[in-house]
């Protein structure tokens, strides 16, 4: 089933829920076929399209889909010349930023046979180095993967979830589509302010949260957390990074979910692993998705089958990327893992991201997780700094509550079970830390800062 199909059922299927906040599916779908109608598009077309989320432009993601064109949506956090870049990559036609009116035209038929097969959707990848890669995603690749969410985040028939991730990232695309089919209603946020998202729960009775680490790091630690009824939220789920332990205890004091998984995956296959149960094994990547077989590389590399239903089929024009990633039949996802003693997965790092340190392999996660649970800690990231003896020495990047030290950092790191020579040689306590659209640590600036700096 191609979306516009899928979206026709969900319309057909449960007319009187809410799809947005105020909007019913019967609402919906003539609003799409109008907008569709006015997007002037064929199938196939790329429509780009710069903007926060809203109604709107959940709105032009389905027209879209209706019309049978590609959403390419771009962060509007990108320099212009790297939007510039995007849109002359992605061949787009039809550039819409925020500001620009809307033009609806007569209904749009709908392009109810157009292959399933077809790309809906291109996506940037936010590329830590070189150029932004675009991946395709089909209709039935990313239909796949609203139904793992739905399945495996535990949503209910008329769930409600905050649309804050944005949506020209996979979290926020996929989030759209388990709502439309579970019957859901998505409720979107702008931009991301956690005072403001605290009162988007309580006032639209959010059942369900999928947000980056960091997001969720924002909310249980906001100074008005303890003023508003959460007591709706029954489902929490994060990607992007694995939580701390520490953050997992917060989430749960504040939320009491009923469920509560860690979703590893990618732009480019959506879902690997689903960790079910973060109460019991916080930070756990868990077992391989419905739709995922798992493997682990020589290195430990994670890799996964490009022949599982949520996988893409290759980058955007760009063999060089193919040439790297996919071998084999494989998606070789660039992080490295282990298997527990149950057969769960865990997260290392990324194979980039490794500190060799006096000829010892020290993962930065294990570093922070530790880090983490030191009350004085709010964030941290752990990265290598060049060393004539060592090779690399582990730096700990720290952003800490006032009055916080490096030695009682220290103490903490030596009174703690972490091996003695992963312990942090240096502290830099800073106020911020940077980080890309999804909210990930961008450990290669703090890598460079290092290499500057020595
Ligand atoms: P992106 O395509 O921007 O979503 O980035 C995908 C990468 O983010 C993965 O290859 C991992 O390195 C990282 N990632 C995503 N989800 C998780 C998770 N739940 N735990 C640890 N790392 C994750």
């Amino acid at each position: 089933m191609n979306l516009a199909q899928s979206l026709l059922a969900a319309c057909e299927r449960h007319p009187e829920a809410e799809a947005f906040p105020g909007i019913s599916y019967a609402a919906l779908l003539p609003r799409v076929a109008r907008l569709a109608g006015g997007l002037g598009v064929a199938p196939g077309d790329r429509v780009a399209v710069v903007l926060d989320n809203s109604v709107e432009t959940a709105l032009l993601y389905w027209a879209a889909q209706w019309a049978g064109a590609v959403f390419v949506p771009l962060s509007w956090r990108l320099p212009e010349e790297e939007l510039d870049y995007c849109i002359d990559d992605a061949g787009a036609g039809l550039v819409i930023r925020d500001g620009d009116p809307l033009p609806e035209g007569p209904e749009h038929a709908g392009a109810l046979d157009r292959d399933e097969s077809e790309i809906s959707l291109l996506l940037y990848t936010s590329g830590t180095t070189g150029r932004p890669k675009g991946v395709p995603r089909s209709h039935s690749a990313d239909r796949a993967g609203g139904f793992s969410q739905a399945l495996q985040h535990g949503y209910l028939h008329a769930d409600r979830t905050l649309g804050a991730m944005p949506l020209y990232h996979t979290m926020g695309i996929h989030s759209l589509l388990a709502m439309h089919l579970v019957g859901g209603c998505y409720v979107p946020q702008a931009r991301w302010n956690p005072g403001e998202a605290l009162r988007l729960i309580e006032a639209e009775r959010i059942t369900s949260l999928y947000l980056a680490p960091t997001l969720f790091y924002d909310l249980v630690s906001h100074n008005s957390v303890a003023r508003h009824d959460l007591s709706s939220v029954r489902a929490l789920g994060y990607a992007g990074a694995a939580m701390t332990s520490a953050l997992v205890a917060q989430c749960v004091e504040v939320f009491d979910p009923g469920v509560f998984v860690n979703h590893y995956g990618s732009t480019e296959i959506y879902t690997f692993s689903i960790g079910g149960d973060q109460v019991a094994k916080p930070g756990c990547a868990g077992r391989p998705a419905v739709n995922a077989r798992l493997r682990l590389g020589p290195e430990g590399e994670i890799c996964v089958h490009l022949s599982g239903d949520e996988s893409f089929g290759g980058y955007w024009h760009r063999p060089d990327a193919d040439e790297k990633a996919l071998r084999d039949g494989w998606y070789h996802t660039g992080d490295i893992g282990h298997l527990d003693g149950d057969g769960d997965l865990w997260i290392d790092g990324r194979l980039d991201d490794m500190i060799i340190s006096g000829g010892e392999n020290i993962h930065p996660l294990e570093v922070e997780d530790v880090l983490a649970g030191h009350p004085g800690v709010h964030e941290v990231a752990v990265v290598g700094a060049p060393d004539d003896r060592l090779g690399h020495r582990v730096v700990a990047v720290v952003v800490v509550v006032e009055g916080t030290t490096s030695e009682e950092l220290d103490a903490y790191c030596l009174a703690s079970p972490l091996a003695r020579f992963k312990r942090p040689r240096k502290y830099r306590l800073v106020p911020t830390l940077p980080k890309s659209a999804s909210g990930k640590i961008l450990r290669r600036v703090l890598r460079d800062e290092q290499k500057e700096s020595t």
